[in-house]
């Protein structure tokens, strides 16, 4: 009764009060998912050309990198065209980040997104706000591919919760709106955990939502807690490769499937697992998506006009499909992600800390990082591995240690490794965290 009242009164009403057009977005959004893989492509080259002319016109950054490459917006007759424009990077968004935001914008107008990417590399990226609303209808769109609807209540095991950054306003709108439960993720243990599952009983959440990791960690806590009534409508699991022996574990203990996803902070959501679970679903409708041969994702932003992402590569390798999905959706498919994987890392206190969170966080706030990873050597020894750029100082020493001793109390210590890069995996797997003593513990908890 309280999900049907808020999906179809508090919504709408609130998104009239702050003129949020994505509700309406998300009508259309729900219709042309279905289209044919043909109509679909059409629409992305209109976007893509459009998207390319406003960056020629008004990003210096493009201007300037293809006019040395030879190559114009009025080239590209078909999508394939694209190929001849030149690759952007994470060290390219660092390097040129204000030169790449478009000239028709106050940058200070736009929203900022502070990110560390999927690789551990920290980027800061603007977004202006009618792309924010197209991106927010396409996530709720295959939010509810999960099987969960708008309005039910939100279990979210992740980081920091957003709302608590905006004082009572964020707590009421938490509250009435958005409904969501969290499990702090940066901080776990046995009694955080028991007070999350009493919380998601008594709520009855109609989506569990989280990073791989954390989700099957919420799962091994249930099913040794022999709790098996709770049962989501959707599960998402987003952020990190989700392995099928975590699948397994989830789905068996909640009872429901797993719906894969994968986005970026930069862009955010690029594919999502439709109701089959069978490959994901490119988010054509705000992103174009190139497989080159070596497999590294290149996206197009189709949507964000305030700092354009042009053949953006976002770090992880993928495995493409030409096959049509059995659900309809003329979507454009791909089978998998190789992405970013992290292990949980354990404190002498005994708590856990997601490290693809912990990762994140240090990230962005160790000023002159150009790229991090986390080691835990021992359950007492941290080894932080670091890209550093001239922005790396004492200062920055200073905010490790600060934060090492902040998360893990004075009995941890560490050491900086400066590296000139921090390697993926032959498989193009990124490891944000390496723990080599909190696998005897996690086993321990899903035994
Ligand atoms: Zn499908």
């Amino acid at each position: 009764m309280l999900d049907t009242l808020n999906r179809h009164l508090m919504h709408p009403f609130m998104a009239w009060r702050e003129g949020r057009p994505h509700l309406r977005y998300l009508k259309t959004l729900e219709k042309t998912q279905f289209d044919a893989p043909e109509v679909i492509r059409a629409r992305q080259l209109e976007a893509l050309k459009a998207q390319l002319k406003h960056a020629w016109d008004t990003v210096p950054y493009y201007r300037a990198s293809w006019t040395q490459a030879g190559v114009h917006p009025s080239d590209v007759r078909e999508l394939a065209d694209l190929e001849a424009f030149p690759i952007v990077t994470k060290a390219d968004i660092r390097r040129h980040n204000r030169a790449m935001v478009s000239s028709a914008f106050d940058v200070t107008k736009l929203r900022e997104k502070r990110t560390s990417g999927s690789t551990g590399v920290p980027l800061t990226i603007y977004c202006d706000e009618p792309a924010m609303q197209w991106k927010a209808a396409c996530t709720i769109r295959s939010d509810e591919w999960s099987g969960y609807r708008l309005g039910q209540r939100v279990a979210k095991a992740w980081g920091n919760p957003e709302y608590r950054h905006f004082g009572l306003k964020g707590r009421l709108r938490n509250y009435f709106l958005d409904r969501a439960v969290y499990l702090d993720t940066l901080d776990l243990n046995d009694q955080r955990i028991a007070e999350f599952t009493r919380t998601i009983r008594r709520h009855r959440p109609g989506l569990i939502f989280g990073h791989a990791h954390s989700l099957y960690l919420l799962a091994c806590a249930l099913k040794k807690a022999r709790v098996f009534d709770v049962r989501p409508n959707g599960i998402i699991s987003t952020a990190m490769i989700l392995h099928d022996w975590q699948r397994a574990v989830i789905e068996e203990v909640l009872g429901c499937k797993v719906t894969n996803r994968y986005g970026c902070e930069e862009v955010s959501l690029i594919a999502s697992e439709c109701e089959e679970h069978n490959g994901l679903h490119v988010n054509a409708d705000s992103v174009y998506a190139e497989v080159p041969s070596n497999g590294k994702l290149l996206v197009t932003d189709l949507c964000n006009r305030g700092m354009p992402l042009i053949r953006y590569q976002v770090g992880d390798v993928v495995v493409p499909s030409t096959r049509a999905c059995k659900c309809g959706r003329g979507l454009p498919m791909i089978e998998r992600v190789e992405g970013r994987d992290a292990d949980y890392v354990l404190t002498p206190a005994g708590h856990l800390i997601s490290g693809i969170s912990l990762t994140e966080n240090f990230a962005v706030l160790i000023p002159g990082t150009a790229q991090v990873q986390i080691v835990q050597e021992s359950i007492t020894q941290l080894r932080i591995r670091l890209v550093a750029d001239d922005a790396f100082n004492t200062t920055s020493r200073q905010k490790i240690a600060d934060l090492v001793r902040d998360t893990f109390g004075d009995t941890v210590a560490h050491d900086v490794e400066l590296v000139d890069a921090i390697p993926q995996e032959p498989s193009g797997k990124y490891r944000f965290c390496i723990s080599k003593v909190a696998r005897d513990h996690m086993e321990a908890m899903s035994a």
